[in-house]
C-alpha cells in the first residue's frame, strides 16, 4: 500500500472533525476566508502561472485570464454567503386551531459533510484545487479534500498553500481543506469509498467518472457523485444564416473548435446542416480559417494520445470523410484541427459517431432535409450546451429544432460559440447523461453550492434553538419564503 493510500482514513477522519467546527463557522467569517484565498493565489500570480504554464502548456495569457476566474469565483461564492438567502429558508406557522393542529415547521439547506474534489488536467486553476467545486464546498460549509490532478501535480500544491495560509489568517479550523497528490487510481479510489466522504465532484473522462459512480454506488452507503464527463455540443446551422453569414461563421467556429487545442468541455464537436453550396462553402472557408490558427501542446501526453488514437479510428469508418488535408493527427503533443464529414444517414446508423473526441476535431453531418436533421438530434445523449445558428426568418421557421436542441442540453445557445463559459447566477453547466451524472445541478455558477447541501426540517422548536436563518427576528435579513409567500419580514 502506497503512503498515500495508508495515510487516507486519517485524512478523512481529520475531514469528519474539521467539519464538525467549520460547519459551525459564521456565513461571514467562511466569506472572508474565500475572499483570503483569492488575494493569497493573486499573491502567487505570477509563480503560479508559470509553473501551469511548464506543467499544462498551456499558453500565458489563457492561464492568466483562468486565475482571474478563479478568484472571481471565490469572490462570487463570498458575496452570495453573505447575503445568505441561498440557504432557502421556509417558514409555515402553526395553526393550534386546525383540527389536526399544525405543527411549527421550518426548512433550510444544511451542509453535507466532507467533499472529496478531483482536479480537471484541463482547468488547473478554476476546476481544480481553488475551482469553482471547491469554494462552493466551501462556501456551503462543508469540508473538502482534494485530490490533486497528476498533469499539474506542483502547480495544486502551489494553489493549496495559498488555500493554507488563509486558513491561518482567517483561523478557519485546521484541515479544512486538505490535498492528496495524485498519484494512482487507488488514491481516487480510497478516498470516494471511504464511509466518512460525503460526495465527490469530478471533471475529466467518462471512463474516469464511471469508476468514481461505481466506487461511491459499491459503498455501504453510497454518495452522490457529481461528474462533467462528456459532451459533443451539437450545433445547427439553419438554412438562412448558412447562406447569409457563412463567413462569419467559418471564424467563429475555427476559433471556438480549436481554442485550447480544443480541450474544452464545450467544444462544438458536431456541425448539422443541409446538404448543398452553403454547407460546401462554409466547410471550405472553416478549412481555410483552420490555416490560421497556431498550435500549441496539448495537455498530456495521455490525452495526446488519445486524440490520435481515437482519430484512428474514425479513419477505418468508410462512411467518414477527412476534410482536412493533414497526414499526421499530432506530432510532438501537438494536435492537427480536424473536420471531418459523413452524411446523416450513414451517422443515424453509426452511435460511435456522437462520442466526444478531445481535442480540435469537429464532424459535420450533411442532412437531406430537415427531418433528417431532426432524426440526427434526436439521436443524441445529454449534453452540456446546444446551439442553433440562425437569422430571424430562420429562428421563426425552425421553432421545432430550438426546442429538440433545449431537449438536450443544460445550455443552449443562439448564435454564439458554446466555449467560454459565463461564471454567473443564471448559468448552467450541465446536462444529461453522459455529460454529466445528474442533469439537476450546475457545476459552474452560485447554483452550484446545491450539491453540497441537503435539506433539514426543524419541527417543534424554540425560536433560540433554531438556525439565525430561521428565526422569527430574522437577524440575518435574507429572503425567506413564509406561509408560501417571499419576504423579508420578522415574525
Ligand atoms: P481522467 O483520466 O478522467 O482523470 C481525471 C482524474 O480522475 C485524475 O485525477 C485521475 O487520477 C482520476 N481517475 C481517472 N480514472 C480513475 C479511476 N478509474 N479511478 C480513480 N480515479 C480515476 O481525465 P484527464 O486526465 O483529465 O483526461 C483524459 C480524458 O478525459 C481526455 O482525453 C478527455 O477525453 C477527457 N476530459 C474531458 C473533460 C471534460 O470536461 N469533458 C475534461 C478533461 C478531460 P489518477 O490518474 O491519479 O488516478
Amino acid at each position: 500500500m502506497s503512503d498515500t493510500i495508508s495515510a487516507i482514513p486519517e485524512i478523512m477522519s481529520n475531514a469528519r472533525l474539521a467539519f464538525e467546527k467549520y460547519s459551525r463557522v459564521s456565513a461571514g467569517k467562511r466569506a472572508v476566508f474565500l475572499e483570503t484565498i483569492a488575494e493569497e493565489i493573486e499573491n502567487k500570480r505570477e509563480a503560479l502561472v508559470n509553473l501551469a504554464n511548464l506543467e499544462t502548456n498551456l499558453p500565458l495569457p489563457r492561464l492568466n485570464g483562468e486565475i482571474g476566474r478563479t478568484t472571481g469565483q471565490l469572490k462570487m461564492f463570498a458575496n452570495l454567503i453573505k447575503e445568505g438567502s441561498w440557504v432557502e429558508a421556509v417558514i409555515d406557522l402553526p395553526d393550534a386551531e386546525r383540527v389536526p393542529a399544525k405543527p411549527d415547521t421550518r426548512k433550510m439547506l444544511v451542509p453535507l459533510g466532507p467533499v472529496i474534489v478531483f482536479g480537471a488536467s484541463n482547468f488547473p486553476f478554476a476546476f481544480s484545487t481553488a475551482g469553482g467545486d471547491t469554494a462552493s464546498a466551501l462556501a456551503s460549509g462543508s469540508t473538502v479534500v482534494i485530490k490533486g490532478h497528476p498533469a499539474h501535480a506542483k502547480t495544486s500544491e502551489m494553489v493549496f498553500e495559498a488555500i493554507q495560509i488563509a486558513i491561518k489568517k482567517c483561523e478557519i479550523p485546521e484541515n479544512t481543506v486538505q490535498h492528496v497528490p495524485g498519484d494512482s487510481h487507488e488514491t481516487g479510489k480510497a478516498l470516494v469509498m471511504h464511509p466518512l466522504s460525503t460526495a465527490v465532484a469530478f471533471t475529466g473522462s467518462q471512463a474516469g467518472g464511471k469508476a468514481l459512480i461505481e466506487y461511491a454506488r459499491q459503498r455501504e452507503i453510497p454518495v452522490p457523485v457529481y461528474a462533467e464527463m462528456s459532451s459533443i455540443n451539437p450545433v445547427v446551422l439553419l438554412p438562412e444564416t448558412l447562406g447569409s453569414n457563412t463567413t462569419s461563421l467559418a471564424k467563429t467556429f475555427a476559433g471556438s473548435v480549436t481554442l485550447g487545442m480544443g480541450q474544452f468541455c464545450t467544444k462544438p464537436g458536431l456541425f448539422f446542416a443541409l446538404k448543398g453550396e452553403n454547407l460546401n462553402q462554409f466547410i471550405l472557408l472553416l478549412l481555410e480559417e483552420l490555416k490560421l490558427i497556431s498550435k500549441h501542446k496539448m495537455l498530456h501526453e495521455g490525452i495526446a494520445q488519445a486524440y490520435e488514437k481515437l482519430l484512428q479510428h474514425l479513419g477505418t469508418q468508410q462512411e467518414v470523410s477527412f476534410l482536412s488535408d493533414s497526414e499526421k493527427f499530432t506530432e510532438e503533443m501537438k494536435p492537427e484541427a480536424i473536420i471531418a464529414k459523413v452524411k446523416a444517414e450513414s451517422f443515424l446508423k453509426n452511435p460511435g459517431l456522437s462520442e466526444e473526441i478531445f481535442g480540435p476535431y469537429a464532424l459535420i453531418v450533411e442532412c437531406e432535409d430537415l427531418n433528417e436533421l431532426k432524426s440526427a438530434l434526436k439521436s443524441l445523449k445529454g449534453q452540456l450546451t446546444a446551439t442553433i445558428m440562425g437569422t430571424d426568418q430562420d429562428f421563426d421557421l425552425h421553432a421545432d429544432i430550438i426546442e429538440l436542441q433545449t431537449s438536450l442540453a443544460g445550455r443552449v445557445i443562439l448564435n454564439a460559440a458554446p466555449t467560454g463559459v459565463e461564471v454567473c447566477a443564471s448559468m448552467v453547466h450541465g446536462g444529461g447523461y453522459p455529460s454529466t451524472s445528474d442533469e439537476k445541478f450546475t457545476s459552474v455558477g452560485s447554483s452550484s453550492i446545491k450539491r453540497w447541501v441537503r435539506p433539514v426540517c426543524f419541527q417543534g422548536f424554540r425560536n433560540n434553538m433554531l438556525p439565525d436563518a430561521l428565526k422569527n427576528e430574522n437577524p440575518l435579513g435574507i429572503w425567506r419564503i413564509i406561509d408560501n409567500k417571499f419576504t423579508q419580514k420578522t415574525i
